[in-house]
């Protein structure tokens, strides 16, 4: 029973760590019918991905261990999605690099 209580006392303070003050923009989310709002501050949003990232980063002391377990969840479903974009990216910038270079040789050799 104290190793739980242990637990839940380190889960909580590495939960306090560093918060955010995000300033909550005046939103009127009165016409869009699929919007999530934040629990603990109303805010909407328009998928449930950005509300979990939101209460996890903004509100990580009061969330439950569910809400902080999709947040972590949304966390890691955030990095692939942008180690995806960086390797298309590069992928892009490879690909022009390459189309620039052939294009300027074969230009230099017709001159
Ligand atoms: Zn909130």
């Amino acid at each position: 029973m104290t190793a739980t209580t242990d637990t839940t006392d380190s889960e909580s303070e590495k939960r306090s760590g560093p918060t955010f003050e995000v300033p909550v923009p005046e939103t009127d989310a009165s016409g869009v019918e699929d919007s999530v709002p934040c629990p603990y501050c109303d805010r909407p949003f328009r998928r449930e991905r950005l509300r979990d990232l939101h209460v996890g980063e903004v509100h990580p002391a009061e969330c439950t261990d569910e809400e902080y377990a999709a947040y972590e969840t949304a966390l890691d479903d955030e990095k692939d999605d942008l180690f995806t974009f960086h390797m298309q990216i590069v992928v892009t910038l490879g690909l022009l690099f390459f189309v620039f270079v052939f294009s300027y040789m074969g230009v230099v050799t017709l001159l």
